[in-house]
């Protein structure tokens, strides 16, 4: 094999040390390390004149030295190291190193550098301090690469180089040509030297466009792969005659006409021979509860075991509860596994579990600790996955045979990005809302002043016998969310909401803590909850009403979309108040946007485009390779992936040829160092 993928403790400089740096960084191989990629680039030949220098700012300057002054030393001793110079406009600029006369000895009088590096103003003129000189001039363009402890720029670059020699010597390439040709794409060994060392900003620029077509290539091929993995056969085939309608009898609701095609679709999955592996989309108060039910009602009558899980207890418990509802008075044995089930109790819901007599288990990631073992686990439910680890859900997966997973999402993803996403996963969408709900009316409004008003408008809905939210201002630096939650709070039973019960819920409280204000929430018991965002995901209190959310513009706009949907679940007109002290014209911008639709979809889409995909994929652990490059909103390029995908898919569904050898070997690297998603 070339030295491109064996350890990278094969380079110059690479030491014990600097190698589990880079391990930290996920980079192992000399391969790796060609793909950790510039943040940023510093461009040498554009200096700019030292007249237009500002007092703090970095800048590329290029000045001819005039004198070189003796080393001195300074107060505390330090040593100053100092020359004179000028720039072509005959501006004066010093330079001074300190300490280190290393750079200092190197450079002449008379001779022409081109460096860049903080520029001080003093009284006594501009001053350049500990400057980095262009040696090299045939890279005029120097990458700039992010920052980690114990590694700098200058040492990756130097690791870089070496990387790009290994790489000339055997030049690895991933795309076939003609592929590279129909899609103007130029070969992998140009790309990485156009974008660590490019010569000009439209070579990175192609570079990029070559790579982030990789990319995505990379991560479709690689779920269909998966999803061709999952095409096993399952140890759980159930029966499509089972009959439903006792189900639907004991609701107290109709189904929608979207609940019912959901749940037909999960039917279909469960009773193919194949395991089902289907995320259920749905905005929040879609009713996706009543359709996991469903799921785990036909799973009970198939003689097997559902697990629906929840990220947090307070979930838990309140799907607990209304999976309780659902299917106790069917006869369904339900029982709920959390961190704080502890002792005896703990031990006889085990019991339960092992000889199958709970037939649905709720819970949190106590549900597949080791020590729990099922009779007949067919299917696995996951609610809100985006907050599980993927091995998690791995873990869980193990619990003997092959179940069937359904995942659960109230985060409307746009349709580019799920199709990235869930690649490998059916998809079946709650678009409509339970009949009788009213949208909910959202204000944006800015300025203190405007808290009274709030709050007087809340208070009108108090006296009604409603409820409300309010998501507590953001935490000043240093402080606790305990300490930000208490004082607001204080605060608001001092003043605006004094005489009303006001309780609070914030992450730092016991999960018992947490569930006991949610428990009085629920049962009326106060009628304010001030909260931070632990109250975002699947909190449902109907007689809740408004949600007043605090400096409203900190959030993006899916997460003000969730905070929104605690409130509207019932017949009862709901309202969310966005507020903000001092809103700049992008956040008035974003919170007019939420005022004006209350599609979750198109919240997410919007939010993409705002904010990039780094912060729609940072909040997820999806567990599926990072995308470094790929603009999941160039639409057009997303188009050409597929395309090419399709074609590749279409003479080598397994990418077993020749020619894709190295493309499969690329994916199945990444897809490994991603936990569950491994190819093999
Ligand atoms: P999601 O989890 O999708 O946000 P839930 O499952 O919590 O939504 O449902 C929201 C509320 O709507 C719950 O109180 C639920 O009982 C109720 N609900 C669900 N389906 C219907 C329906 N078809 N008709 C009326 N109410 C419904
Ligand atoms: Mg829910």
């Amino acid at each position: 094999m070339t030295r491109l993928f064996l350890s990278i403790s094969n380079l110059k400089g690479v030491g014990a040390k600097r190698q589990a740096v880079y391990a930290k960084l996920g980079i192992a191989t000399p391969y790796d390390l060609l793909y950790y990629l510039p943040r940023d680039y510093r461009d040498y030949r554009d200096p700019v004149p030292v007249s237009e220098t500002e007092d703090g700012i970095a800048a590329v300057v290029r000045v001819t030295i005039t004198a070189k002054k003796r080393p001195f030393y300074a107060r505390g001793g330090l040593q100053i190291y100092g020359l004179e110079s000028e720039d072509e406009d005959g501006t004066p600029l010093s330079i001074r190193f300190f300490n280190n006369p290393y750079t200092y000895q190197t450079m002449k009088p008379g001779e022409v550098y081109t460096m860049y590096g903080k520029i001080t103003v003093k009284p006594s003129g501009r001053e350049i301090h500990v400057p980095t000189l262009l040696k090299d001039l045939n890279v005029p363009i120097e990458a700039i690469y992010p920052q980690t402890t114990g590694l700098t720029s200058a040492m990756v670059r130097t690791n870089i180089t070496e990387c790009l020699a290994l790489m000339d010597e055997q030049p690895f390439e991933t795309l076939p040509a003609d592929l590279r040709s129909r899609y103007s794409l130029m070969p992998l060994p140009r790309a990485m030297h156009c974008i660590h060392q490019p010569e000009n900003l439209t070579d990175v620029e192609d570079a990029r466009r070559r790579l982030a077509f990789e990319e995505m290539l990379r991560l479709q091929l690689g779920l269909h792969l998966l999803a061709e993995k999952a095409q096993r056969e399952t140890d759980y085939p159930m029966d499509s005659s089972t009959d439903l309608a006792p189900y639907y009898e004991s609701l107290p609701f109709t189904l929608t006409d979207a609940q019912q095609r959901a749940i037909a679709e999960i039917v279909s999955d469960l009773c193919s021979g194949a395991p089902m592996n289907r995320l259920l989309q749905g905005d929040v108060g879609s009713g996706k509860t009543a359709v996991a039910a469903a799921a785990c009602y036909f799973t009970a009558q198939n003689g097997c075991q559902s697990v629906l899980m929840a990220p947090t207890e307070i979930l838990a418990g309140q799907h607990y509860q209304t999976l309780c509802g659902f299917l106790r008075p069917l006869g369904i044995r339900v029982a709920l596994l959390t961190g704080s089930v502890k002792g005896r109790e703990k031990k006889s819901i085990y019991a339960e579990i092992a000889d199958g007599t709970a037939q649905v288990i709720v819970g949190t990631h106590a549900v597949f600790q080791k020590a729990v073992e099922y009779a007949r686990l067919g299917l696995v439910i996951t609610d809100e996955q985006h907050r599980f680890g993927v091995a998690q859900r791995a873990a869980l997966a193990e619990k003997g045979g092959i179940p069937h997973k359904l995942v659960m999402s109230a985060t409307p993803i746009p349709r580019t990005l799920a199709l990235l996403m869930y690649g490998d996963l059916q998809v079946s969408i709650l678009d409509t809302k339970p009949l009788g709900r009213l949208p909910i009316k959202t204000y944006a409004v800015s300025g203190a002043k405007m808290r009274p008003r709030v709050i007087n408008f809340m208070k009108t809905e108090l006296d009604k016998g409603r409820q409300a939210y309010i998501v507590c201002p953001a935490i000043e630096e240093g402080d606790s969310e305990l300490k930000a939650v208490t004082a607001y709070a204080e605060q608001m039973r001092e003043g605006l909401l004094a005489g009303r019960r006001v309780d609070i819920l914030h992450g730092q409280m016991t999960p018992q803590e947490k569930d006991d204000a949610m428990a009085r929430f629920r049962d009326h018991e106060t009628d304010v909850l001030i909260c931070t965002t632990v109250v975002e995901v699947g909190v449902d209190v109907p007689n809740a009403t408004v949600m007043l959310i605090e400096d409203a513009e900190r959030f993006g706009l899916s997460q003000l979309h969730q905070l929104r949907g605690r409130v509207g679940r019932s017949g009862y007109q709901s309202h969310c108040i966005l507020l903000t002290e001092h809103p700049t014209d992008e956040a008035r911008e974003r919170l007019r946007l939420m005022s004006s639709t209350t599609d979750g979809f198109e919240l997410a889409q919007k939010d993409l485009e705002l904010r990039g995909p780094g912060d729609f994929f940072g909040n997820m652990q999806h567990g599926l390779p990072p995308m470094k490059l790929a603009t999941l909103t160039d639409t057009r390029m997303l188009h050409e992936v597929q395309e090419a995908a399709a074609h590749i898919l279409q003479t080598d569904p397994l990418l077993q040829s020749d020619a894709f050898r190295a493309l499969y070997f690329d994916i199945s690297r990444l897809f490994a160092q991603n936990g569950e998603n491994g190819l093999n």
